[in-house]
């Protein structure tokens, strides 16, 4: 806590900052925050924090954030007064959302790299939330700005947003082991919530890779898998997939919309009571992974709602009338293009998201594929190997290698390990010539003989992805 004087002043300058930006895009989603912070100091986010009636609610994980945020605000502002950031993943755009003001619950995404590269405890302690949200957590690049990142490092930054949490509620989810470890840790202090699968069409295409317990460290057993490391396990150690309380419980795939049922029963923190609910509706064709974003901003939304009685309609209202437009920039999607073919295309950074972007597109994949691959940089070899098996699995009848980062020579060594497996060829477009990066690939696709083609891996969400798929989709029209 900071003195009053100061803090008005602050606050006072953080909505001077505000009306400079406009709230529009880039600059606008931190400065304001920038402004307050370097004016009243970080302690001053503490009494910042404390406006919002009920609270704030923090969204993290390493995939699927930005859309559990965008879906958590599109319900709760439904019910309620919020405010809200998300795309930014910085201490300045919590404080840029919460200067908003006159609201009755706070929803932020905010995103851990490691410890080094963001501050977990500090924020937990400043904005002191009523929620902590886990997405899911996966091994990410293993190597920031040349520090090795290790994953045990990486799971405790995520553990520390929540640790010392003594009010509110975490919410986990269940079919992931290592944000369900996290939740059964805070059982002790606070109502846990969990989401989860609970259906039988959805199974895994890729190869079982052994995931450690996070208890004990043995290999966990699955009985099922949904998704990479999602599924339903248990260990020896008696560590076990909790039960989830939020469950999507049917799933039926149409070409255009997806049908789905979630059914629930949570501990709402703003009444203060258990509410249940149940709803059947349906969703863009938009991937298995959006399905767990659909149920994780439901869980937020019915542990946050003041109005549980409204769940369901809400819920049906907001979900049903979805379209792709809710995918961030540079996601992955499947595109129909004018002479009737198939791509999908976009971000796929980590090995957890390519295979995300692969289970997308296959269900569509009725021939010979073609696959553009990008790649990561120097020191990420192991998200190398996660993408190399992901592509062993779509087996594609032609390879396409592209340096998805600035190293174009780290990506001719990556293709010089691959191109006796695969049909490949290798085209070195220039980081430092971004434009022609993007008009080569774009020119690929146009050029393919192939009726289905993948195009992902590494490269910048907006600068890259964003701007392909806007002139691919442009070249459609
Ligand atoms: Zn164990």
């Amino acid at each position: 806590m900071i003195g009053n004087f100061r803090y008005k002043i602050a606050k006072m300058m953080g909505k001077f900052g505000q009306k400079i930006v406009g709230l529009n895009g880039g600059m606008g989603k931190s400065f304001p925050g920038w402004l307050f912070l370097k004016i009243g100091s970080y302690e001053a986010l503490n009494n910042l924090a404390k406006e919002p009636e009920y609270g704030s609610i923090i969204i993290t994980g390493t995939n699927g954030k930005t859309t559990s945020t965008t879906l958590t605000i599109k319900l709760l502002s439904e019910d309620t007064e919020i405010c809200s950031n998300f795309e930014s993943n910085t201490i300045n755009a919590i404080a840029t959302g919460l200067l908003k003001g006159n609201s009755k619950l706070g929803v932020f995404e905010y995103g851990i790299r490691d410890f080094e590269h963001g501050i977990p405890g500090t924020v937990q302690r400043l904005v002191d939330p009523v929620g902590v949200v886990y997405t899911t957590i996966s091994k990410e690049h293993t190597q920031v700005l040349g520090v090795k990142n290790p994953f045990e490092k990486y799971l405790a930054a995520k553990t520390e947003l929540s640790k010392n949490m003594t009010k509110g509620v975490v919410i986990a989810n269940a079919d992931d082991p290592r944000t369900a470890f996290i939740g059964k840790n805070k059982e002790k202090d606070i109502h846990v919530n969990y989401f989860g699968f609970d259906t039988d069409n959805v199974v895994d295409i890729f190869e079982d890779k052994p995931i450690k317990c996070p208890k004990c460290g043995k290999d966990l057993k699955y009985t099922k898998r949904f998704m990479n490391h999602r599924g339903i396990y248990e260990c020896e150690c008696g560590f076990k997939r909790p039960e989830p309380n939020v469950k999507l419980t049917n799933f039926k795939l149409e070409p255009e919309r997806w049908y789905i049922t979630v059914e629930g029963e949570v501990y709402n923190y703003t009444v203060d009571k258990n509410v249940s609910f149940k709803f059947d509706t349906d969703v863009p064709n938009f991937g298995i992974h959006n399905l767990y974003n659909v149920i994780c901003s439901t869980t937020v939304y019915a542990t946050f709602t003041p109005s549980p009685e409204k769940i369901e309609k809400t819920a049906k209202k907001v979900f049903s009338s979805l379209t792709m437009a809710i995918l961030p920039p540079g996601r992955f999607e499947v595109v129909k293009l004018n002479n009737g073919k198939l791509i999908g295309l976009g971000q796929g950074d980590n090995g957890d998201a390519l295979k995300v972007n692969i289970l997308c597109m296959k269900p569509y994949i009725k021939g010979p594929v073609e696959f553009i691959y990008t790649t990561p940089d120097v020191g990420e070899e192991e998200v190398f190997e996660d993408h190399l098996e992901a592509i062993r699995t779509i087996k594609p009848d032609h390879l396409i290698v592209i340096p998805g980062r600035e190293s174009v020579d780290i990506a001719k060594e990556y293709y010089n390990q691959i191109k006796d497996e695969f049909n490949a060829d290798f085209y070195p477009y220039p980081y430092d010539e971004m434009k022609k990066r993007i008009n080569g690939m774009c020119d690929l696709v146009k050029e393919s003989k192939y009726d289905y083609i993948l195009m992902t891996g590494c490269g910048e969400e907006q600068a890259m992805w964003e701007q392909i798929k806007q002139k691919i989709k442009r070249g459609n029209k």
